[in-house]
């Protein structure tokens, strides 16, 4: 599929692709959709082995923050950023971060660029000095590190689960298995465990694990076990694509409910079959989206108040998608009505209105 029809398939308004010579960098952005507002998401750090792969993949993502600004009720659109690095692991550099600034800039606020995978509050700093429209950095650029906010939102989503199933909210002695112990993973960790909830943790860094068991006490497996640990509640918070038609006949979990942006390699058949084994998905763009609540929040001009009750409000968001579901073929299908139902009422909210320009 060429690249005209991939944007048409997936809705999307514009895709931009950029290189600087002095710096050697090639960027690609998407904004998928500016229909609630302004677009906010963030910039991705990733040696793509292709530059379809590049492509697909910041389609693919632009796509879901669409939704998650949907389903998060903020008056913001859908837009992401790739990197394409000319290997793994290639060194961040202000030049480097400062021609990813410009390139943003030329959007002229269509797109608010912020820190996804491989991206740093420094490398935002150095963005900043370049555009006002980036959110997440810590100097330049209000915000900082989104992570606690992402995480306090996933337990909203696993308390809207359990009351779906008909148990008790409470954490305590529910045991969850958490794949992957990073920015987001070490305050569910915290969150959890100060809930009173049995914690179990892997991580492919073994550094990470050591200093988690270490601090709070929790148990660990191998990386390759900790999908298919038997657990009340599975929190993939690692990468995407984890949870495919080999991987879930082998989960023993009741829920799962995580922090990975797109966790089932193919949504639509994925989510089906984990009906089908008695496995309730929490979709992970309602429980993941604290982060983007808070970042967009701030750019919007709301309140604390205002961004830690749309925090908690993604547990009845929650409730209302998991109940949804039932006349539907999955929660993954219902979490789109639901989006889709949002973005068809348009911008219903005069304050965010007048912030969002
Ligand atoms: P991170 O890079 O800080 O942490 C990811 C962790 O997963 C790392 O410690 C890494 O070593 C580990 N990991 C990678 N492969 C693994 C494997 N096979 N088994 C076990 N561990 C593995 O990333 P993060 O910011 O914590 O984000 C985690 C996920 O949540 C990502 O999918 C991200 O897109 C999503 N997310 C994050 C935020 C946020 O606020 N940071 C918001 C929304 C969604």
């Amino acid at each position: 599929m060429n690249t005209f029809e991939q944007m048409i398939e997936r809705g999307h308004e514009r895709v931009c692709f950029h290189q600087d010579p002095d710096s050697g960098v090639r960027v690609i952005i998407a904004v998928h959709s500016t229909r609630l507002g302004n677009a906010l998401g963030g910039t991705r750090r990733w040696h793509y082995a292709t530059e379809a792969d590049a492509l697909y993949d910041v389609l693919r993502l632009s796509e879901g923050m669409t939704l998650k600004a949907a389903v998060s009720d903020l008056a913001m659109g859908g837009a992401k950023s790739v990197v394409l690095l000319p290997r793994p692991g290639h060194p961040i550099t202000e030049a480097e971060a400062r021609a990813v600034g410009r390139f943003v800039e030329t959007l002229d606020g269509a797109y608010i660029a912020a820190a996804d995978v491989g991206v740093t509050s420094q490398y935002v700093d150095w963005m900043a000095m370049e555009t006002d429209h980036v959110m997440g950095g810590v100097r330049r650029s209000r915000g900082g590190d989104p992570s606690p906010h992402t995480a306090r939102g996933t337990v909203n989503a696993m308390r809207a689960a359990l009351a779906h199933l008909g148990q008790s909210t409470s954490l305590r002695g529910l045991t969850v298995a958490i794949q992957g112990i990073g920015h987001v993973g070490r305050h569910l960790v915290r969150l959890l465990t100060g809930h009173g909830a049995r914690v179990i943790v892997s991580d492919i860094d073994t550094d990470r694990v050591a200093s988690v068991v270490d601090e709070f006490g929790v148990t660990s497996v191998p990386p390759n076990e900790i999908l298919s640990v038997e657990c009340d509640v599975l929190a993939p918070c690692a990468l995407g694509g984890v949870i495919d038609a080999t991987m879930s006949p082998r989960l023993r979990c009741r829920i799962i409910a995580g922090a990975a942006n797109n966790m089932l390699d193919d949504p639509d058949e994925d989510a089906v079959a984990l009906r089908n084994q008695g496995i309730l998905y929490a979709p992970d763009l309602i429980a993941n989206a604290g982060g983007l609540i808070h970042l967009a929040g701030l750019y919007l001009g709301l309140t604390e108040q205002e961004i830690d009750r749309k925090i908690d409000n993604i547990e009845s968001t929650m409730a209302t998608v998991l109940h949804e579901s039932e006349s539907l073929p999955s929660t993954y299908a219902a979490m789109i009505a639901y989006a889709d139902r949002r973005i068809a009422q348009g911008n219903t909210s005069s304050k965010e209105q007048v912030h969002a320009g």
